[in-house]
């Protein structure tokens, strides 16, 4: 085990794999990262690992469109091949939604966002075929848009990075955080303390936990969430990422012949305990999820159920993550309450935290994400209201 580093990462999901990669490519010197479990064993590894850009926010608009050119140009950008599979995606909007898929579209396109257009039910039936439209007005296609492997992709992240010094540990735990004069002095894991002026809190869902240990008490909430997988039919025609902000839900092909599919905000939250949680699918829950599916796409009704499982979103009070310093404590940066959305952001955020840390300015304005917004009254908004769209 080291004994001094440069800079410790808590936490080997998307988010801590990130900072990882991009703090060793700027070489800014030792970086360790302590990883409790496996790299990316909890949320990431159970994500839907959807890439898309339709946000609310200019801010999260421009950091989900550099994670689009980050995946396209995986091997460049991210060290190995995060299997992004480019199929596009389809925004689904209803009565209820077409305005707020209206404001979205006017911020991407202000943005930058490149391949993104409205279109209509006649038009949605070229993408995807097999719809059934019912309660459809339009349709917003992203078609830069996608998904990923998001365990490939962590992995990748941080085996790249061992070439310029990483050091990633699995299976140990960090236990504490030491401070000299409130700066960061060490962190204290099972095996022993390591010196380092720099800490990033990249736990995930025991984020808050970690910002106790410095007295900071972040407002975090919890919520199981699970997703299915079963077959695709093979005479389906051509399916992108859905996303169906009417009967909100998602779903899209998985690996050869498969098709994911998990429940979309607004619903309620599912609190659970993050250290003792059942990871199955529960009956209940894949029933929620078939129902949407089976009325969006009629031709799955007599597809075979394969398997499914349950996992976890860290949800802070605006449904964005809590990232950058924290000005009470020199050397602290947070770095979770991904609220359902930070597989695609961890790399673009992990980019600009590294460029923070190093001294040096972030291409994209990371500031909005400080953790101290809701002390200064500046929390997001959210076109949809509460949840994962965002
Ligand atoms: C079902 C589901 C579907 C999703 N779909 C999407 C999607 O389509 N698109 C999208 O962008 N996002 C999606 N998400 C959200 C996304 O996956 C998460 O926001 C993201 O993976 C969070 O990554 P993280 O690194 O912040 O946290 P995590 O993946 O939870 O990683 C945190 C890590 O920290 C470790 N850790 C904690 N405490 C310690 C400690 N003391 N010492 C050492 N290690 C520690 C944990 O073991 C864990 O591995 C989905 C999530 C779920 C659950």
């Amino acid at each position: 085990m080291e004994k001094t580093a440069d800079a410790v990462i808590i936490g080997g999901g998307i988010s801590g794999a990130s900072v990882g990669h991009f703090l060793a490519k700027k070489r800014f010197g030792k970086v360790v990262l302590l990883e409790k479990k496996k790299l990316g064993a909890v949320g990431t590894g159970h994500s839907a690992a959807n890439v898309r850009t339709y946000y609310s926010n200019p801010v999260t608009v421009k950091f989900a469109w550099r994670a689009v050119q980050m995946f396209e140009n995986d091997r460049e950008e991210l060290g190995g091949d995060s299997c992004f599979r480019q199929i596009g995606f389809l925004l689904l909007l209803g009565e209820q939604t077409v305005r707020a898929g209206s404001q979205i579209l006017a911020m991407e396109k202000s943005n930058g966002v490149e391949g993104v257009r409205e279109v209509s039910p006649q038009e949605i039936k070229e993408v995807a075929p097999s719809l059934n439209l019912e309660g459809i007005e339009k349709a917003i296609f992203e078609s830069r848009s996608g998904y990923a492997d998001p365990t490939k992709t962590t992995r990748s992240l941080v085996e790249k990075a061992k070439n310029w010094g990483l050091i990633a540990y699995e299976g140990i735990s960090a236990i504490g955080i030491q401070l000299k004069d409130r700066r960061v002095a060490a962190v204290d894991t099972e095996q022993g303390r390591i010196e380092s002026p720099v800490v990033v809190n990249a736990a995930g869902p025991w984020g808050r936990q970690v910002g106790l240990w410095l007295g900071l008490n972040y407002s975090l909430r919890w919520s199981r969430e699970s997703d299915l997988v079963m077959s695709l039919p093979a005479d389906l025609g051509p399916l992108p990422v859905v996303s169906d902000a009417h009967l909100r839900f998602y779903f899209r092909p998985n690996a050869d012949g498969e098709l994911l599919a998990g429940l979309g905000f607004p619903k309620e939250i599912e609190p659970l305990d993050i250290d003792n949680y059942d990871e199955a699918l529960d009956p209940k829950t894949r029933h929620r999820i078939e129902q949407p599916l089976f009325e969006r796409v009629p031709a799955l009704r007599s597809a075979r159920f394969l398997h499914g499982w349950a996992s976890l979103y860290d949800i802070t009070d605006d449904w964005h993550p809590l990232v950058g310093p924290e000005p009470e404590i020199e050397g602290y940066y947070a770095f979770f309450g991904g609220s359902g959305h930070c597989f695609k952001l961890g790399p673009p955020l992990g980019e600009a935290l590294a460029d923070l840390i190093s001294g040096d300015k972030p291409e994209i304005d990371i500031g909005q994400l400080r953790p101290s917004r809701f002390i200064h009254g500046q929390p997001l908004s959210s076109a949809w209201g509460g949840g994962n769209r965002a």
